[in-house]
């Protein structure tokens, strides 16, 4: 599985958690389309005997983006790279941005799988996180998308301040409501030099505390699962047939190009991330320079990472693949570290060989993970 991730830098306006790389400007839309076809050209040789089996628009808000823009960027794709007969093809959409003519539009455009950018059904969380939507467009839009649209994801986000369980649950049954089969759900976290931050800084925002926020994550599991879901990463729920193709590909260390300001690639070997700066990045790609600085990772780094992104997910960490891939101390290591996990009834050994949090550990996967770490074998 591999895959091209597009990154769209332009928001309509900045929620107060978010660290992501956006602009609020969107006068240089058509330059930055513009600069993203011509990077997908310059790149074309990093997948030159690779086939493309999925396509995502990622953000910012790719929505803004008129569905010509959107289809130029897919013709671009499928100019210069190998794409397979029917890849998954993407596309985050804000609640704001889905009117039914841009609904119609987009389901006859290749795009074939929506998530859209709910986070709340209430007008309260909307308000707390600046969004640029309101609790009847995030139903109403969604009600359309699911007119014209059966691979539906959206995002929903819990650990809020002030979000009681009941509140919470509401959500999710709302969610479940529309019949969708699949959902992404992060707890808020407050990002340095956000809003969210200055507010909690200053004592009018006072955060979840970490029990409210797993008890949030516990409730999600529960209603999920027992609704067909499988968690099948720490924030993602797909019903079986709906796991996201492009987040499975990264979880699973698989090549992808990341084109656009801040976007990251990864080959194998190699862990690349371009500026982030929208006029940076277009001057450079115009003067045909990818502004890319890229890592060579390690051994260990390595390690690390599939040990972070196996911990999450339901596929776990192969103690094999460590012992063959990384080397016998690598593994001994791993099993000597996860041992008072084993205990604690947190991570447990599937077949012998797999390495996976249980269902109480999934939640705690990260802390978990940075105990499994190898810090000096480099
Ligand atoms: S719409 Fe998404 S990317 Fe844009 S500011 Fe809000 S959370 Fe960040």
């Amino acid at each position: 599985m591999s895959g091209i991730y597009i990154h769209i830098p332009f928001c309509k306006q900045a929620c107060h958690y978010c660290d992501f790389h956006f602009s609020t400007t969107m006068g240089k839309k058509e330059a930055m389309v513009n600069a993203l076809c011509r990077e997908l050209e310059l790149r074309k040789d990093e997948f030159s005997n690779i086939v493309v089996e999925t396509i995502y628009f990622g953000g910012g808000t790719p929505s803004v983006l008129q569905t010509s823009e959107i289809e130029q960027l897919i013709a671009a794709v499928r100019e210069h790279y190998d794409v397979m007969a029917n890849p998954e093809i993407t596309l985050e959409a804000n609640p704001d941005d889905l009117s039914e003519e841009k609904i119609i539009q987009l389901a006859a455009s290749p795009i074939n799988r929506l998530s859209i950018g709910i986070q709340s059904f209430f007008e309260e969380d909307l308000k707390l996180m600046n969004r640029a939507h309101n609790a009847l467009e995030a139903e109403k839009s969604l009600q359309l998308a699911s007119e014209y649209f059966d691979n539906i994801s959206i995002d929903l986000i819990y650990g809020m301040p002030n979000m009681t369980l009941e509140r919470w649950k509401r959500n999710i049954d709302k969610a479940l409501g529309f019949g969708i089969p699949h959902i992404s759900s992060y707890a808020l976290t407050v990002e340095p030099k956000t809003a969210l931050a200055k507010f909690v800084e200053d004592g009018l925002i006072i955060p979840a505390t970490d029990e409210e926020t797993q008890e949030h994550f516990n409730l999600l599991n529960e209603i999920l699962i027992s609704a067909g879901f499988d968690c099948y990463e720490i924030s993602n729920f797909g019903k079986p047939g709906y796991y996201s193709k492009n987040n499975s590909a990264y979880w699973q260390q698989k090549k992808y190009i990341g084109i656009g300001p801040s976007a990251h690639s990864f080959d194998g070997v190699r862990r690349g991330w371009n500026i982030n700066n929208n006029p940076k990045y277009i001057k450079s790609i115009e003067q045909g320079l990818v502004p890319m600085e890229v890592e060579v990772l390690s051994k260990t780094d390595n390690y690390n990472e599939y040990i972070m992104t196996g911990l999450r997910t339901i596929w776990g960490v192969s103690l094999t693949r460590i012992a063959t891939e990384f080397g016998p101390k690598y593994q001994e290591y791993a099993l000597l570290q996860a041992d008072k996990y084993i205990e604690e009834h947190l991570l447990f050994v599937d077949g012998d060989d797999i390495l996976k949090t249980t269902k109480k550990g999934m939640f705690l996967a990260d802390g978990i993970a940075a105990d499994l770490f190898m810090l000096n074998l480099r």
